[in-house]
This record gives structure tokens, sequence and C-alpha cells, in this order.
């Protein structure tokens, strides 16, 4: 009851620490912040200087003794106190320290990540102010349940949620990921792609943002109706001078090729661990698609033809985790008040 009492004043938080950005959802107020997952670091002190936002505008622009690291990268925290410090970062910056309460955290975290890694992430929260226990969920999970797939039936539902370093694939049925897998290609590959295909083809040489930029534009898995054209401005390999190249839909589809092929063949792999019952379920329940990475045009219709089942992409990809982690919380209360069965 009295858990029940401090849930309504303070500030609980779902928290969705993705790969590219981290998002936080206070309950009551909705999506309070959106930033790339990114520390910027003085390289002498080796302390962080910036986060998120600010330190991602720094990139390119610093001087030579401050870089920039994304920490998650790939799935794995690459560097632990860089990556506690983010994350005391981002609940500081909206966690409200007037109130005496300490927030209640729910916590999306990559699928790959160890026991120990999560260990980090819990002691971070909990150093920023947060109630224990922290409360982790696996992305796709969240993701499933930020779709609004009724995952806690008795039934199969199929999660693929591409993200910036990872794309994670999971079915899930009663709450519980029945398959599950994590794979180091997502739309970070996708724009390296891009970039080796300028250098190969135009001997170009492009950053990694215009890439991005390239493949949001005009980027697709899928032939579409409206084939585009970019121009695209680099630095000749070979002269060494600015250079511009007009670059169309076709060819960048032909670039991305590669990439795809991985996140098809992962689908395809998680298809076949999956038993039996289940993936009679999915013929009728289809796929569904989260993340940043599955807003690339034509993804549902070349992962419709590889599995040949019904494929669609949530609502809101890029915010499906962190919806997802405040539902659940709310969950957690539910099955408080209730002491029922808990739904997830
Ligand atoms: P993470 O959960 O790993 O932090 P996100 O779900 O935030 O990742 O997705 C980030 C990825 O989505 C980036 O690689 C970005 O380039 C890609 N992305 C965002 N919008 C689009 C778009 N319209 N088309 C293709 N890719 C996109
Ligand atoms: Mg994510």
């Amino acid at each position: 009851m009295f858990d029940y009492i401090f849930s309504l004043f303070s500030n609980d938080m779902g928290i969705d620490l993705g790969t590219a950005n981290t998002l936080v959802y206070v309950k009551g107020q909705g999506i309070v912040l959106k930033e790339p997952s990114v520390v910027a670091i003085n390289r002498d002190t080796r302390e962080p200087v910036a986060f998120g936002l600010e330190a991602k505008r720094m990139l390119g622009k610093t001087p030579a003794n401050i870089y920039a690291v994304r920490p998650l990268r790939n799935g794995v925290i690459a560097d632990f106190d860089v990556t506690q410090e983010m994350i005391k970062y981002f609940i500081r910056k909206v966690h409200n320290r007037r109130s005496l309460l300490h927030p209640r955290v729910v916590i999306g975290i990559p699928s790959g990540i160890t026991e120990v890694e999560r260990r980090a992430v819990k002691e971070a929260a909990e150093q920023a102010g947060a109630r224990p226990p922290v409360y982790l969920i696996e992305e796709p999970k969240a993701a499933a349940i930020g779709a609004g797939m009724p995952i806690s039936e008795p039934t199969g539902n199929m999660i693929v949620d591409i993200g910036g370093g990872t794309t994670e694939v999971a079915v899930i049925s009663l709450g519980g990921m029945v398959v599950s897998k994590s794979l180091d290609v997502a739309g970070d590959e996708m724009d390296e792609a891009v970039m080796q295909y300028f250098r190969r083809k135009y001997n170009l040489l492009i950053g990694e943002t215009t890439a991005e930029d390239v493949k949001i534009k005009i980027g697709s898995a899928f032939p579409q109706v409206d084939e585009q054209s970019l121009e695209v401005k680099g630095r000749d390999q070979v002269s060494g001078l600015p250079k511009t190249i007009s670059i169309t839909s076709e060819e960048v589809r032909q670039a991305l090729s590669e990439p795809l092929k991985l996140i098809v063949d992962v689908v395809k792999a998680t298809l076949e661990e999956t038993p039996a019952e289940l993936s009679a379920d999915l013929v009728d329940r289809g796929i569904v698609l989260a993340g940043g990475g599955s807003l690339l045009r034509g993804i549902p219709e070349l992962l419709s033809r590889e599995t040949e089942l019904p494929v669609t992409r949530a609502a809101e990809p890029l915010t499906c985790v962190v919806m997802g982690c405040g539902r659940y919380m709310e969950e957690l209360d539910n099955i408080k008040r209730s002491r029922g069965r808990p739904s997830y």
C-alpha cells in the first residue's frame, strides 16, 4: 500500500539504454529525454567532459585532446566507468532532486549483456539515486510490450528490433523469451556499407554522418516506386580534393545488400529454432519490427518476401523500448496491488 502511495509521488522512470540513443520516460510526463548514447572524453585526464547531445555536437569539432565514444556500440559495454557515468548523467538530468523520494527505475538493456554488465548498470542507476531494486528488462521484450504485442498470452510473438549497433530478434510467449538472437549488424553497419560503396566505386571518402544521411534520405531494402538520386560531397581518395557525386536509390540499395542479408539470415535462423506450435502462431500474427533501423524503406517488404510471413512496423519504432519499460513498471504496480499473477 505504501509502495503504491509512494509511486504516485516519485518520478518513476523507464530508460531505454540503446546503442545509439538513450530515451527516458517519466510516469505521468511521457518521454522527457532523447539523446545519443555518446560520451566525450578528455584524452589527458580520461575524464568524461560531456554526455549525450552535447558530446555528439563536439564530434569532429573538438581539440585533439577530446574524443567521443559510444560505450554500448556493439550491444556490450565497452567501458564500464564511462557507461556508468553516462547512466548517472541521464538519470540525474531527469530526476527532480528536490523530491525526497528516490524514483523507481526500469532499464531496457541489450539482451546480449553479461551478468557482470547487468550489475554495473544497476549499480550506476542506484548511485544516481534510483530506489533499489533497479529492474532490468531485455530490449526485445520491452520493445514488444511497447509495440502493444500481447506477449503475456500463450501464443508466439516475434519482434525484430533493428537499432544502431545491434539487431535483436526474439520470439516471446507467456511473458518469456522462448528463442532470442542478437546480431551486431544494424544501422551503423548500413552506414559503414554506404561509406565502403563510395570508396570502392568512386574513390570518394565520406564521413559517417553523410553516410547515415544518404541511407535515411534515399536508402531502401526493396525497390520503391519513387526512386531518387542525391548529390553527395566527399573527398577524392586519389587527388585529395573535394568532389561531388550523384548517387541513385538503386546504388544505395546495392550498397546496403550485405548488412541486410545478415539481418534476414538472423531472422530466418530464429524462425528455424522456434518450436512448431509458436511458428504456427506466427503465420497469422506475423513479425513486428521496431528500432530506428526498421525505418529504412522497404524492410518490411524484404523480410516478408524472405520469410513468407506478414511483417509490420510498430507505430513508433524509435520509442517502443522506452514505452515498454514504462508499461512494465506500471505492471509491477498492478502485481503488487493485486498480488495477482504477473502478466509479463
Ligand atoms: P538503439 O536502440 O541501438 O539506440 P535506435 O533504435 O535509436 O538504436 O536506432 C538508431 C538507428 O536507426 C541509427 O542507425 C539510425 O541511422 C537509424 N535510423 C533512424 N531513422 C532512420 C530512417 N528513417 N531510415 C533508416 N534508418 C534510420
Ligand atoms: Mg533500441
